[in-house]
């Protein structure tokens, strides 16, 4: 018995800690963002570090990418399990850290001297000065985008880029796209048209939005999917097209498969076949050059080793993104919420840092509507990202908060949904929705995670009935069934159907009576800023005399006067397709 006992034990402890194989290989866990990272690490005799590699990461495609590569390098190189995190990619570098510390440890290896903190020592290579036609700054979606369309007209690019990969924060976003099509039956069916889409976004943002700058915005949209299905993205089908969270209309397009990231594996293979767009990654631009002339002729980075690299080019594109993650910023500038300090978090990655206000404020350029910064009641509670998220689209899913009751419109405007939760207890609520959208658990969200893999992480909950459901999110059971038995009135079949509920709710799908239930808890987080520079439906960018500044350019969130005070759910990655395009052909066709 007591060996048996013992041999139950020694397996139990092989499985739960780390496991020892052949070769003095040995495998171990840590916590990445979405659930367990497995690494194996490999010593030589001598005990220094042989491989180490990593066997199982369900961290975001594209996003955890830079770490997955970096780390177990990096440990190799210095003979260390204690090297820097990939910036971008943290959650994932702890857990690839923690997975081989606890291969080594729990196998009772000494790390002693493999815990000495080392880092990569990087030699200052020579200053550099280069040429293009167009450079652009920041290779996010509307950057990227700039960069193919300046290339598709004959320039020559080069696209800079801070952060180690790219992507920005269009490569954290679920992949939803508004875009219509006045002539496709499924418009007409779905009563919607490019009119209608363009009426939205001005009376969601309380009309702030340029007409024109939105008009344009609404008009390209369609074409900008059809572009980056020639470029050879694919997307679902209208069966598929959906009402993202603060959308209010069925007309987001899903990308096929891996969300954003499926930007920029297309992007990525168009920059990979071409050799007329050079990507320069961690190579921040510092500032805009201007000649004599007032004229932009180029920027100053500071490259990959801290060299000064110099690029002179015919013109200038601002791609740089938003300013959601500097709390300095976003307290100066907000004009709509009054408490925007770090305990704030924010859906961002860490390069929204606002540099393109800061090289174009230098210009003396102009900056419109900076207050309006957008907040979405969907964080995660630990890191405030989007991620993580369960819900698939407005109509199938509630919100109930810590009471276990629905408080709000959840197909409302974000802006509403925001300051709803911020009025919950702890400002925390639950998405509850059935198994419609999960009739096994392992489909996907709108951020390529499974609702299993999220259970198993932690970041949701599911239970056969509501009563158990509860018992998981700590509410009341009573109140959270009368909550959804009364939801359900409105529902497709119910007894309320086609009637606006209390809180002015219009969009209903199937009643959420179809176990077994999920439930993820979000709270407020810091997602969009909506001011920016001032441009015009070019892309060229104002001063603040309201002239031309020459030879300059900006697209994307670094913009502003699009989205007024609230932007539409759907309509940032469509932003960045369509004004990215605009301002690539506008730098390619500069004199
Ligand atoms: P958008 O949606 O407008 O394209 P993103 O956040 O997706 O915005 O992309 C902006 C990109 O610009 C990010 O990848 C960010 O790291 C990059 N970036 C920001 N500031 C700089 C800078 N000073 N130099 C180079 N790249 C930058």
């Amino acid at each position: 018995m007591k060996k048996i006992l013992a041999l139950i034990l020694a397996l139990a402890m092989m499985m739960t800690a780390g496991l020892a194989l052949a070769d003095n290989s040995y495998t171990g866990t840590g916590k990445g963002f979405a659930g367990d990272i497995k690494v194996t690490v490999t010593l030589a005799d001598d005990g220094s570090i042989v491989d180490v590699t990593v066997d199982e990461c369900n961290d975001t495609p594209g996003v955890c990418d830079t770490a997955v590569e970096k780390v177990p390098a990096d440990m190799k190189e210095l003979n260390s399990i204690n090297v820097d995190t990939v910036s971008g990619a943290t959650f994932t570098s702890q857990g690839i850290l923690a997975a081989a510390k606890d291969a080594l440890e729990s196998n009772g290896v000494d790390i002693t001297a493999l815990m000495e903190k080392k880092e990569v020592v990087v030699e200052k290579g020579a200053d550099q000065t280069l040429e293009a036609d167009v450079v652009v700054i920041g290779a996010g979606g509307a950057g990227l985008a700039a960069a193919i369309t300046a290339e598709q007209n004959g320039a020559k690019v080069i696209v800079v880029e801070k952060m180690p990969k790219v992507g920005g924060n269009t490569i954290l976003a679920g992949g939803a796209v508004n875009a219509v099509e006045d002539r496709s039956e499924f418009a007409i069916k779905q009563n919607d048209s490019v009119y209608w889409h363009y009426t939205q976004t001005l009376s969601g943002g309380d009309y702030q939005g340029d007409p024109e700058l939105v008009m344009t915005l609404v008009s390209n949209a369609y074409d900008g999917i059809q572009w980056t299905k020639e470029l050879g993205m694919e997307w679902l089908g209208e069966d598929a097209v959906f009402t993202v969270s603060g959308g209010l209309w069925p007309r987001a397009w899903k990308p096929a498969g891996k969300a954003s990231a499926g930007f920029f594996e297309t992007y990525g293979k168009y920059i990979d076949n071409t050799d007329k767009i050079d990507l320069m990654l961690n190579t921040k631009a510092e500032e805009i050059l201007v000649n004599e002339k007032g004229e932009v002729c180029g920027i100053v980075c500071t490259g990959e080793t801290g060299n000064t690299v110099t690029i002179n080019a015919k013109s200038v594109v601002v791609a740089t993104g938003g300013f959601s993650k500097n709390v300095e910023l976003r307290m100066a500038y907000d004009a709509i919420w009054g408490m925007l300090d770090e305990k704030v978090l924010s859906t961002n990655h860490p390069g929204a840092t606002g540099d393109g206000v800061k090289m174009l404020q230098k210009l003396q350029a102009d900056f419109i509507q900076m207050g309006n910064i957008q907040l979405l009641p969907l964080g995660d509670p630990v890191t405030g990202s989007l991620s993580g998220n369960i819900e698939h689209g407005v109509d199938s899913r509630i919100f109930v908060n810590k009471s276990g009751l629905r408080y709000g419109d959840e197909g409302g405007r974000r802006d509403d949904m925001t300051r709803d939760l911020f009025a919950q207890e702890d400002a925390y609520m639950w998405i509850v929705m059935d198994s419609d959208t999960y009739p096994t658990g392992d489909e996907l969200n709108n951020f390529g995670e499974s609702a299993n893999q999220l259970v198993e992480a932690g970041r949701a909950v599911k239970a056969d009935t509501l009563d158990e459901l509860a018992v998981l999110m700590n509410v009341d059971a009573a109140n959270l069934k009368a909550t959804i038995a009364e939801y359900n009135e409105y529902c497709i079949g119910g007894a309320k159907e086609g009637q606006a509920d209390q809180f002015g709710r219009t969009l209903f799908g199937a009643p959420i009576d179809n176990g077994p239930f999920y439930a993820g808890a979000r709270v407020p987080t810091v997602h969009h800023t909506m001011g920016g520079v001032r441009i015009d439906t070019l892309c060229r960018v104002y001063n603040e005399s309201g002239e031309i500044i020459e030879n300059l350019y900006a697209a994307g969130e670094v913009t502003g006067g699009i989205h007024g005070t609230n932007r539409l759910g759907g309509n940032a990655l469509t932003d960045t397709i369509v004004f990215g395009r605009i301002a690539g052909e506008s730098a390619a066709l500069q004199k």
